[in-house]
């Protein structure tokens, strides 16, 4: 994945499971451009597969 600011290759910082503090995101990844600095983070969107 590419820096949006400055086309670099980011750098993966690591996942965190964010299950149980958010309602819509189950894991966000931590990304880093070490070129700008820019840092990015990328929320994965949960799946309904369980309605209760
Ligand atoms: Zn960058």
């Amino acid at each position: 994945m590419r820096c949006w600011h400055c086309s670099n290759e980011l750098i993966w910082g690591g996942d965190h499971d964010i299950e149980e503090d958010n309602e819509d995101y189950d894991m966000v990844t931590n990304l880093s451009c070490p070129k700008c600095e820019s840092y990015v983070e990328v929320y994965r969107k949960k799946e309904d597969m369980n309605e209760d």
